[in-house]
């Protein structure tokens, strides 16, 4: 074992503050690596303040898996690494490898999936430290290369916020001459929008907040909508191919049902601490579905990425030190950041 530097809540509501975390010496099969960035995505403020009652939060909690970094060490059975090679870890660090969901490349449904923070840790007892720290060790099946033409810092959020996003658009074939609404601009709903126009449709936003209009439209949408006008959202009745649905607090779904076109489906990103309320006349009527998409599998996050590293996509991203990751969680819950904070890891290395 060795330390590593890490930023830690101790309670729901404690602030971050510096802690030691323990990480595994490098089994044969595994790689470790320094981290570079590591983003915030809004379920580490979810997980950091214990909101998810299915999830409770284990303290200390080190959040974070949005992580990118360099190999520094590999284990002598590692053949897909080498110490210098820019690479990535998402959500997950392990899982058994075995089970149907594994053999079908959709590891995050695994019985025994290994999260990549407050998750047992099967290693060192416990449970896992994410991305808010200078150091993690992780088995070779679960790091992925970075495409050496991305910016490192807006590549950081692609391995949650943009395999989140990119995996149910590939599932429901969103493709060119569909119209795609993206609910809520943050950091899985722009990335949302980049993807949606990639994959050529024509992209809508829906936003609460006015001042967010340009930026929805640099991103690359073709049309915003405040979400609170009525008016506005009545215009796009009956017409959408599909929804994203990223918005991360309970908010009007039946408003959203109604803009979806006969046969049409509105997918649920957003993981709110709160049930929605649901009137199922809005999905008989014109046989709308709704469906929910957790991250996505390996092989598909290495796929998003070089797609992104093809495209040219990374989020748009505000760096900054971990010493701010405080004053950045009260941004998130604002809804006000540009569009995901990528923690600059040596802040914490020059601590
Ligand atoms: P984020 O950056 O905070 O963005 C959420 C956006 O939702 C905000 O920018 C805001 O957009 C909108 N919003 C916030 N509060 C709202 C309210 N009360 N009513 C209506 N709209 C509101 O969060 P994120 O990191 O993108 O994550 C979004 C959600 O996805 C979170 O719940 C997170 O836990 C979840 N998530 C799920 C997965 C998965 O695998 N399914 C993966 C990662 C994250 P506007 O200002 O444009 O309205
Ligand atoms: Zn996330």
């Amino acid at each position: 074992m060795f330390d590593a530097k890490a930023y830690a809540v101790a309670s729901a509501s404690s602030p971050f503050a510096p802690t030691k975390i323990a990480r595994r010496e490098p089994t044969e099969h595994d790689v470790q690596i320094e981290i570079l960035f590591c983003g915030i995505c809004h379920s580490d403020v979810h997980q950091a303040r214990n909101e998810w009652s299915a999830m409770p939060t284990v303290y200390p909690c080190v959040p974070g898996h949005e992580i990118v970094g360099r190999v520094t060490r590999v284990g002598s059975a590692v053949s897909r690494f080498k110490a210098g090679d820019l690479v990535g870890v998402g959500c997950m660090v392990d899982s058994d490898g075995t089970c149907p969901a594994c053999r079908e490349g959709v590891e995050q449904f695994c019985a025994s999936t290994t999260f990549t923070y407050n998750s047992p840790d099967k290693h060192l007892g416990g449970v896992t430290y994410g991305g808010y720290s200078d150091g993690i060790v992780v088995d070779e099946r679960f790091v992925l290369s970075v495409p050496s033409n991305l910016d490192l810092a807006g590549a950081a959020p692609l391995l949650c916020a943009g395999i989140t996003t990119y995996s149910p658009m590939r599932r429901f074939g969103v493709t060119k001459g569909q119209k795609v609404g993206v609910v809520g601009l943050g950091g899985l709903g722009h990335m949302g929008v980049k993807f949606a126009r990639a994959l050529g449709a024509h992209v809508v936003v829906f936003t609460t907040s006015p001042r967010k209009k340009e930026d929805a439209l640099r991103v690359g949408a073709h049309e915003v909508v405040v979400s609170r006008n009525a008016d506005e959202m009545r215009k796009h009745a009956g017409s959408f191919d599909f929804i994203l649905d990223a918005v991360s607090a309970e908010h009007d779904i039946d408003a959203y049902i109604q803009l979806l076109r006969r046969g049409g489906n509105l997918t649920f990103v957003g993981a709110p601490p709160t049930p929605h309320r649901l009137d199922a006349f809005g999905l008989l009527f014109g046989n709308r579905s709704l469906s929910g998409s957790l991250i996505g599998g390996i092989r598909e996050t290495q796929e998003m990425l070089d797609f992104c590293g093809t495209h040219g996509i990374t989020a748009d991203v505000e760096v900054i030190p971990i010493q701010k990751v405080n004053e950045a969680y009260e941004r998130v819950l604002r809804s006000d950041v540009k569009y995901r904070f990528s923690i600059d890891m040596a802040s914490l290395r020059s601590e």
